[in-house]
């Protein structure tokens, strides 16, 4: 049995690696998690009673940086991204650093730490004087008033991540589209990452719990010459993916595909930022203003702008080569 004193003074049993016992949550804090997905949670330090102070725990055992796949990682940074904006845009502190620690046979985690400025008081160089900030933390911060800040901080994370939890970056869901501008999609839509070797896909959600997350959801193809077939993955079934065995499911994800098939084209070749065309796909921003933000050379700039829709993009991308890297 492992022991160790939490934020708030109290003793916390664990058993094995603390890492994997949080990951089941066979342990708790009191304010809670702040954010958890399948492949992380986001919750308050387990032990250091700083305001703001959070760690990005991941759910399997790593201890390397490498360990993680490309799409574990880029999940990571989104999850660090965001919380230090959220933290950032209500005042809790206006600079944060983020370390990741490899130690030795030890389940990592990220810390995302702000840098307040009672902290100058204690040490010229937040990075060297860490060891004193933590000391001072644990002598002078366990205080009723304190732990109430750092409760209300961790609502406001996790009210801010309920709003988005049904839309995160690069996740096309039905509450928040302009349907007047995406059509009839289903439920979600992913914008699959570019990977070597692989044909251009969307991945859609299959239609159960388990194939709700962008690793674990089944894809369609498409081309130049527009939506393809299903591809499923070995485990894939009727009972588990569901939408992915329902041919009016699958005929209006391919005409979703059809509909936006150059802007879906370029996320792919990274001519287009995705997070410009689901800002589109909300309706936030205008198609002229979309058009602006796809990364192609001056010269033909003006000429691209002169694109009224889709299929005017289109034949201007053919003739323009521009579905390549
Ligand atoms: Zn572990």
């Amino acid at each position: 049995m492992g022991k160790m004193l939490n934020y708030c003074n109290e003793e916390v049993m664990f058993e094995g690696c603390p890492g994997c016992s949080y990951a089941n949550h066979n342990f708790k804090l009191p304010c809670g998690i702040a954010y958890e997905n399948e492949n992380f949670i986001l919750s308050q330090d387990w032990e250091l009673p700083i305001q703001g102070f959070m760690i990005v725990s991941p759910k399997k055992h790593v201890e390397k940086l490498e360990e993680f796949t490309t799409l574990e990682r880029n999940e990571l940074f989104d999850i660090i991204n965001k919380t230090i904006s959220i933290l950032r845009n209500h005042k809790i502190c206006s600079h944060f650093n983020v370390v990741f620690a490899e130690k030795e046979n030890r389940h990592s985690h990220v810390w995302i730490m702000p840098r307040h400025s009672w902290m100058k008081d204690i040490t010229n160089n937040i990075i060297e004087g860490i060891a004193p900030i933590f000391e001072y933390a644990k002598s002078y911060l366990r205080t009723k008033e304190n732990y109430k800040k750092i409760n209300e901080t961790i609502q406001i994370v996790r009210s801010e991540y309920e709003v988005d939890t049904l839309f995160e970056m690069a996740k096309l869901t039905a509450k928040y589209a302009d349907k007047s501008i995406t059509g009839d999609f289903g439920d979600i839509i992913y914008f699959s990452v570019n990977q070597a070797f692989q044909k251009p896909k969307v991945k859609f959600y299959g239609g159960t719990k388990e194939t709700s997350y962008i690793d674990k959801s089944p894809s369609l193809l498409f081309d130049e010459n527009g939506a393809g077939k299903v591809e499923l993955k070995s485990w894939m079934n009727k009972e588990n993916c569901p939408n992915a065995f329902d041919s009016n499911y699958i005929q209006i994800v391919q005409e979703f595909v059809n509909r936006q098939l150059p802007l879906l084209l370029l996320i792919w070749f990274r001519k287009l930022d995705e997070t410009e065309v689901l800002e589109y796909f909300n309706g936030k921003v205008a198609y002229g203003c979309l058009l602006q933000t796809i990364k192609i050379s001056r010269k033909i700039k003006n000429e691209l702008l002169l694109c009224k829709n889709n299929q005017e993009l289109h034949r201007f991308c053919i003739k323009y080569k521009l579905y390549s890297f």
